[in-house]
């Protein structure tokens, strides 16, 4: 049976200001890295799992019946500067299946491609690959990776680099960069087009602007509230790299966090720091801002519609807190937190910054109860871990809370990047090892200990690159 890929596509039937309709750019010689089966099964994928047809439709090189290949158009704010126009320039979306986009990422030029080759090469490929599938075990909304395909051509970045394609899976590609194109073009037809169908696939419930922008803000203030939970750095927050579902879209330079700071930073072109572990809880709010100005033309009074946009943004940074006080709370075992409490969690996360303690594993072994082995100055945590344990007296289930938010096993940066380096040899043992381990990500397995260990300083990984 060939491979059948149940398409129903709505966004091909968007105005066609939306988008240009072509297909990828057929590569040299396709050969699969890696297959989501799981993934493919959940989406109705059915028929052909040959090796070669896979590789052939998931680089390009075959369209698959059903499929309206197109490249998606946005703008946005890269870094605080506004760029009218951004777009898919290495991307094809091919349809949706399931509700689902299924996008090429790395499959040649488009009209928005720029000064781009409009390819990607191994290495951002298979980040992404085993980052969203481990940021999907570990509960968070993100788009999935389905497929990885070795394309058989170089690459030039710095040097030159075996080329890949990834495809990826989202409940949407629509972007708060979506809207402000249309805003920014004055097209209210298209944004009023675009909106419906955002609602239409996301927020069924919601009935006008003000009821989206704020459900828009509650998954994104969720989404971020995820991220800080297990340290995850996204790198480029641009408003086109913030997803209208909530989540999260563009693995480019993000990172783990090793040892705990606020204000890490791995990208390697973020050079002010903007988008630093801690600042994103602050640079969503501002995302969002610039979502509800791009909403504000569908409103019939934007006079009055100008004091609810803001009062519904200016609500987000409160949200924002509230729901990181909870969660940091859960971190160290307390299911209810109380105002007292912040400073509890406030000390440790101080105590970590001062003292470098690795953040996942300070609080796996907070998990199991005791963290010193964690700290150099000893004495500091034996104080704070005093406080701890008398607060904890009063909760119900503590070491269950932990449990089930503190993951044991992140992708680590320098795992990442022994991974590419063995891949690009040819090797797809530590990506599929990295994958297996990362499916379970809060169960402590003896087999992944070495995973489990910060970086050596050899090993350290200082700056992430886009790709
Ligand atoms: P990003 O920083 O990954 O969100 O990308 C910003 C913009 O640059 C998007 O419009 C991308 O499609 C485009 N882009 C990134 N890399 C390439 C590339 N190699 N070729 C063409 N366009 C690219
Ligand atoms: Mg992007
Ligand atoms: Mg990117």
């Amino acid at each position: 049976m060939p491979l059948t890929i149940p398409f129903s596509n709505s966004y091909a039937k968007l105005p066609e200001r939306l988008f240009s309709r072509l297909g990828p750019e057929p590569v040299h010689a396709p050969e699969l890295l890696a297959f989501n089966h799981a993934l493919a099964r959940d989406l109705g994928i059915s028929g052909d799992d040959d090796h070669a047809v896979l590789a052939r439709v998931f680089s390009g090189n075959a369209i698959p019946d059903g499929a309206e290949p197109l490249a998606q158009l946005y703008a946005g704010h890269q870094f605080g500067n506004w760029n009218p126009q951004l777009g898919d320039g290495r991307a094809i979306l091919l349809g949706e299946v399931a509700g689902f986009d299924l996008q090429l990422k790395g499959s040649g030029r488009t009209p928005y491609s720029r000064n781009g080759d409009g390819r990607a090469w191994v290495g951002p490929v298979l980040r992404e690959f085993v980052v969203s599938e481990a940021m999907h075990a570990l509960g968070i909304p993100t788009t999935r990776a389905l497929a990885a395909v070795a394309t058989g051509e170089l690459v030039q970045r710095e040097t030159a680099l075996p080329g890949a394609v990834l495809t990826r899976v989202a409940s949407s590609h629509i972007r708060v960069g979506t809207f402000q194109i249309l805003a920014a073009r004055g097209d209210s037809e298209g944004l009023k087009a675009l909106f419906e169908h955002a609602v239409e696939r996301h927020y069924p419930d919601v009935s006008d602007p003000l009821g989206f922008l704020n459900a828009v803000i509650q998954r994104q203030a969720t989404l971020i509230t995820h991220w800080m939970n297990v340290g995850f750095i996204h790198g480029v927050m641009n408003t086109d790299n913030c997803a209208i579902s909530g989540e999260t879209i563009d693995y480019g330079p993000c990172a783990f966090m090793d040892a705990y700071h606020p204000m890490t930073v791995f990208s390697s072109i973020d050079r002010t720091g903007r988008y630093a572990f801690a600042s994103q809880a602050n640079v969503i709010v501002w995302n969002l801002a610039q979502l509800a100005s791009s909403l504000l033309p569908l409103m019939p009074d934007q006079e009055a519609a100008v004091e609810a946009f803001t009062h519904a943004v200016h609500a987000m940074p409160a949200m924002l807190n509230t729901k990181w006080n909870a969660t940091s709370a859960r971190k160290i075992g307390i299911a209810e937190p109380t105002d007292q409490d912040h400073q509890l969690t406030a000390r440790l996360l101080q105590m970590m910054s001062a003292q470098g303690a690795d953040f996942t594993n300070t609080f796996a072994a907070l998990t199991t109860g005791d963290a010193t082995d964690q700290f150099v100055d000893r004495e500091a945590y034996a104080d704070w871990a005093l406080d701890w344990q008398s607060r904890l007296e009063t909760e119900a289930a503590p070491q269950e809370v932990m449990q089930i938010t503190n993951p044991v096993l992140i992708p680590r940066n320098h795992r990442v990047e022994q991974m590419i380096q063995s891949a690009v040899q040819g090797d797809m043992a530590p990506f599929e090892r990295l994958m297996k381990a990362l499916s379970q990500p809060f169960e402590n397995k003896s087999e992944f200990d070495d995973l489990r260990r910060p970086p050596s300083e050899q090993e350290r990984v200082r700056a992430t690159f886009c790709g």
